[in-house]
């Protein structure tokens, strides 16, 4: 396994502010973390993460919630709601079928506003407030617009999302907008609607919080440190393996830097660091192509479709961050179809788990990579679930069983349960 340290290691540069920095992943330069507004390296346009004088180990963690983890983060606390403490569900039926030594799904869609983009916003929205800026923005597929809306409300700010035009769930939408969000469709997919909010926050317009800020990974690391802790309680070891819809990309991102300041820290060894398993749809898998093909990026996919309108995403932003994620760890990447990726949502649903399409993809992804032989049978795995099944009524309804029709007498019930 390659370097999973996070290099080079050394004491706080002079721009450091209570012991957190940005530093750019391509050159290594160093940048002010709450004195300009950026996004990316001001020497390179390299992607941003945030860097810290010391990292956490587990005796360090102490609460509930994403700010149990404040150790690992840049503040001690956020506008919150509160959100983590998701719980890890045990699903036998799936697990035996599938067939792993273990199966846990971290089920991320009861969070506050149903989806993992609470974790992001509630230390996003933090670093907002430090930099007291006037407007919030993101482009979003649904989920991240919902979190938005809820908590730069609940902290006053002003927000706006941009959604393309007839591909966001019926669920996300009205959270945004009862959550006060100005909402924006665009005719034009999730790509286009990032490339015009990155163009609005370069002109000062908005202070972007799509996962390209690198403090909504922060928040998003937490995932991480909640299943690797709960999985430990459970079985006395940390999984082999996690699984994960990707779009963005940046939940692969956040993991992956999870898992490097844990063996920074001396937390976790090198050779425990569970392998990090993307899942595309198959309609929208350049992350996919860049795995299969040992690419540096990714190739902008122009025209994406699928059920899994979360992850309906053609250029990932942070694929950089990620792919080194999934090679470094010996993980890997697989594409699903929309058919598998209802099933899977099915099977999830008869354990009692209900997750939007998008979700189901980590499943349908483990059960592919199984029949492929990639994924062992003594294996430990965690399947992330990213969504709540509310998001996407209209998806659930079609994938369910059909209401029937009976008139109103116990008769006619009984009657029509002997047909
Ligand atoms: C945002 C989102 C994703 C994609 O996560 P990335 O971090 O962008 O890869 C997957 N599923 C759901 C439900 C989401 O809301
Ligand atoms: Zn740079």
């Amino acid at each position: 396994m390659a370097d999973l340290t996070l290099s080079p290691q050394r004491d706080a540069p002079a721009v450091s502010d209570g012991g957190v920095w940005l530093s750019c992943i391509e050159c290594g330069h160093d940048h002010p973390p709450f004195e300009d507004i950026i996004y990316t390296c001001e020497e390179c346009g390299g992607l941003l993460e945030a860097r810290y004088e010391t990292y956490p180990t587990f005796e360090d963690f102490e609460g509930h919630g994403v700010w149990r983890y404040d150790a690992a983060l840049p503040f001690e606390e956020g506008v919150t709601l509160p959100e983590g403490a998701t719980p890890l569900h045990r699903v036998p039926r799936l697990e035996s079928e599938v067939g792993v030594e273990a199966l846990r799904i971290k089920h991320e869609g009861m969070n506050p506003t149903g989806s993992f983009k609470d974790r992001g916003m509630t230390v996003g929205v933090r670093v907002a407030q430090e930099l007291g800026v006037g407007r919030l923005a993101c482009a979003s597929t649904g989920n991240t617009s919902a979190a938005l809306a809820a908590y730069g409300t609940r902290a006053d700010l002003e927000t706006l999302v941009l959604l393309p035009a007839g591909k966001v769930a019926a669920g996300k939408i009205a959270q945004a907008s009862l959550h006060n969000a100005r909402i924006l469709e665009v005719d034009g997919n999730f790509d286009a609607c990032l490339d015009i909010v990155q163009d609005l926050a370069d002109r000062g317009e908005a202070y972007l919080l799509n996962s390209l800020n690198p403090f909504r990974l922060e928040g998003q690391k937490t995932i991480g440190l909640e299943i690797l802790e709960s999985f430990r309680d459970d079985y006395g070891r940390f999984p082999d393996r996690i699984v994960l819809p990707v779009g963005n990309a940046g939940n692969t991102a956040a993991l992956y830097k999870c898992f490097r300041e844990l063996v920074a820290s001396g937390a976790l060894e090198a050779d425990a660091v569970p392998k990090l398993t993307g899942v595309q749809a198959s309609g929208a898998a350049p992350m996919v192509e860049a795995v299969e093909e040992d690419l540096e990026d990714t190739r902008r996919w122009e025209d994406v479709e699928t059920i899994a309108t979360a992850i309906r995403i053609g250029n990932p932003v942070n694929a950089p961050k990620a792919l080194p994620g999934i090679r470094e760890t010996g993980g890997t990447a697989v594409a699903v179809d929309d058919d598998e990726i209802t099933d899977a949502q099915r099977s999830l649903a008869a354990e009692g788990v209900g997750v939007e399409p998008a979700s189901a993809a980590s499943v349908a992804g483990l059960r592919k990579l199984r029949e492929r032989g990639v994924v062992d049978d003594d294996e430990h795995v965690v399947c992330l679930t990213t969504g709540h099944l509310l998001k996407d009524p209209d998806a659930a309804a079609a994938a369910g069983n059909d209401p029937e029709p009976v008139a109103n007498s116990t008769e006619a019930v009984l009657s029509h349960l002997a047909e």
